[in-house]
């Protein structure tokens, strides 16, 4: 079955390795996920090493359709931000994604909505694809607020941007109850969000632009369960934390979602 929508907007798997592997686990891993993946067609595959294996990545996945993603990037552009990364110089490695805003970085470090969008503009600006992560917590979704949350997230991320950089930004529902828990959200439930955040996109971009980014689902998706959530019309791929860190796991996922 090959989905409608790709006309439209592309399949995007994209796997978060989180603080996970060594700089000298780069290798192994690329070769046999290049192996794998070679003959994938429907699909756009990205994977988000930490900062400091980056260059690796870049290195081994450079004769490959594969793209590399950052975890992270400064809010800022230059000076004196001690410990952090540009989005220039993350793009300056040859990086092609980055991951905003997820969960983990909203909940330890501190960061904001108001930080995910400058993050998000310090990306595009500089030829990043952002993919910005927006979920509700386990409190918001036992209070009936999940769509509420989700539309102030996404309305924030993406102010300032105009319609003509939204085919290049990626936005990812992951509901924070499901990330590394184990628990998914059922397809159709997590499907029902995903068409809330294109929803609000047709109202702010029109229909046009809504229909062409991809948005994807994160939380909990593996080899079991990923051929359910990607059959669903308005999601369009998945970022992947646990299950991308083997490399034939990860490849699974991307089978269901090259069909
Ligand atoms: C994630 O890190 O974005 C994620 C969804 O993790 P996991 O797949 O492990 O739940």
């Amino acid at each position: 079955m090959i989905k409608m929508n790709r006309k439209y907007r592309k399949t995007i798997i994209a796997g978060n390795w989180k603080m996970n592997l060594l700089p000298s686990d780069v290798r192994s891993y690329g070769d046999k996920l290049k192996r794998m993946a070679a003959k994938i067609k429907w699909c756009d595959i990205a994977v988000c090493p930490p900062s400091v294996m980056l260059p690796a990545a870049i290195k081994v996945f450079n004769d490959s359709r594969i793209g590399v993603g950052a975890q992270n990037i400064c809010d800022q552009a230059k000076g004196a931000y001690t410990g952090e990364n540009s989005a220039a110089q993350i793009r300056d490695l040859g990086v092609k994604y980055v991951i905003i805003g997820h969960s983990e970085r909203r909940q330890y470090y501190g960061e904001t909505d108001i930080s995910v969008n400058l993050k998000a503009k310090a990306a595009v600006k500089n030829g990043l694809i952002p993919i910005i992560c927006v979920g509700e917590s386990l409190d918001q979704r036992e209070m009936g607020i999940t769509i509420e949350q989700i539309r102030i997230q996404t309305k924030i991320a993406l102010f300032g941007i105009p319609a003509d950089k939204m085919r290049k930004i990626v936005i990812a529902y992951e509901p924070i109850w499901a990330i590394g828990t184990g628990k998914t959200a059922a397809a159709e439930e997590a499907n029902e969000v995903c068409e809330e955040i294109r929803k609000l996109l047709r109202a702010q971009y029109g229909a046009r632009t809504a229909r062409s980014v991809s948005i994807l689902y994160g939380g909990s998706m593996n080899e079991a369960n990923a051929s359910d959530l990607l059959a669903q019309p308005d999601i369009d791929g998945g970022l992947v934390g646990g299950a991308s860190l083997d490399p034939e796991k990860f490849h699974a996922i991307i089978l269901a979602a090259n069909q």
